[in-house]
């Protein structure tokens, strides 16, 4: 999907600008639910947060939360890997709206004790390397991050990825709700309300990755590829998760 990472958002926003009421009645109808579901969450958990990838959705919940549900806090985490386009989208973000993202960052010792283990690109190595290495600088500070919210948002949506499909409001081990308010949005959706907001993105985007985590670890994809294709891509499909999403329905979350 290199070249539709290139071409795609160009495409759905000439799309959006032409397809008249229709398109605009159906993304509104998106966001307006997306809203209602937000609002649902800060009314019935108490405190909500949102765990921020940075990726294409989280522009688009940064948007309504910021602008429609400022109550609901929002994260990010900087696993000490990203992408410097990544780390100058917080700054282009809080520029626009004028917040702040909070960032949780790994524990230093836990880093180093885990390098050297493994080597600097240790995750190279293996699956359990990798996992580690996602649990150290991902996992141990999402959880310190969402400790004593009632319900975290994130930005799944159900054609992403048959492991990542899921419910609005899932409460599958009675503790921490997942709120998914952008699971029935298409890709074409994100893009069309990023455009037609005009919302800054991650340039990669442009560049063919469709999904964006740590640099060593995230490459661009070809065109008709999963859009998770470029994450871990020496693994097997199976493996492909960073235990803050569940594997399969009904999984606790987060995973460790
Ligand atoms: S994505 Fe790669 S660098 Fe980032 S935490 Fe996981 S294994 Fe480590």
């Amino acid at each position: 999907m290199a070249g539709q990472g290139r071409i795609l958002p160009q495409v759905m926003f000439q799309c959006y600008e032409v397809a008249g009421e229709n398109a605009v009645m159906s993304i509104e109808t998106r966001k307006e639910a997306a809203l209602a579901l937000l609002r649902t969450a800060v009314r019935d958990y108490g405190r909500v947060v949102y765990s921020s990838s940075l990726g294409a959705e989280a522009i688009v919940l940064t948007d309504l939360i910021w602008t429609q549900v400022p109550e609901i806090e929002i994260f990010t985490l900087d696993t000490g890997r990203l992408h410097e386009h990544t780390r100058n989208l917080i700054e282009r973000l809080e520029n626009r709206y004028q917040r702040r993202i909070r960032v949780f960052h790994p524990d230093p010792a836990a880093i180093e004790a885990w390098i050297a283990a493994n080597g600097i690109n240790g995750f190279y190595n293996g699956i359990e390397q990798r996992q580690s290495c996602c649990h150290i600088r991902k996992v141990e500070p999402f959880r310190r991050a969402i400790a004593g919210a009632g319900a975290w948002v994130t930005g799944v949506r159900r054609e992403q990825s048959a492991t990542r499909a899921a419910a609005q409001i899932d409460q599958a081990n009675g503790g921490i709700a997942r709120i998914s308010p952008l699971l029935e949005w298409t890709h074409e959706d994100v893009w069309n309300y990023i455009r037609a907001k005009k919302l800054p993105y991650n340039p990669l985007h442009d560049q063919g990755y469709p999904s964006i985590g740590c640099e060593p670890c995230t490459r661009a994809v070809q065109p008709g590829e999963d859009s998770r294709a470029g994450r871990w891509w020496w693994e097997n499909s199976d493996s492909k998760e960073c235990g803050l999403q569940p594997r399969r329905r009904g999984v606790a979350v987060p995973a460790g």
